[in-house]
């Protein structure tokens, strides 16, 4: 079954679209944890950081690319936190590879 990340992809279901190419999309999440809360995300189904194979490395350099861009678009590029779910103990809910960019206000209230 599909999931919110590919019916994103796929422009079935609606999402606040920050960057697009072949290779990831980046979207705002819609429940942000912080005051700046941006989803990136790999057009290609991987379930999670931890499947991510040697191929599939030119998908993670463009997401770091991205990651660092949009960082500098939302001038928080000083400070943020870009993190990875693996898995559900780990709080995983959507199992198509994302990184998550948070910034906005001090971090290190989040713990
Ligand atoms: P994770 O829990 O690490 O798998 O992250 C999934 C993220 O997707 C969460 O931060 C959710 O708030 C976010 N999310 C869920 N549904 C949507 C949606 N339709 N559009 C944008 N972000 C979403």
């Amino acid at each position: 079954m599909a999931t919110i990340f590919e019916k994103i992809i796929n422009k079935e279901i609606p999402s606040e679209i920050l960057y697009e190419d072949d290779l990831v999309i980046a979207i705002k999440d819609k429940f942000p944890k912080a005051p700046i809360h941006l989803l990136i995300i790999s057009k290609k189904v991987i379930p999670s950081f931890q499947k991510i194979e040697k191929e599939d490395l030119p998908i993670i350099g463009r997401m770091i690319e991205i990651a660092q861009k949009l960082a500098k678009d939302f001038k928080i590029e000083k400070g943020y936190r870009l993190l990875t779910n693996v898995g559900a103990p780990s709080g995983q809910t959507i199992f198509h590879l994302h990184f998550h960019l948070l910034g906005g206000r001090d971090l290190l209230e989040m713990g």
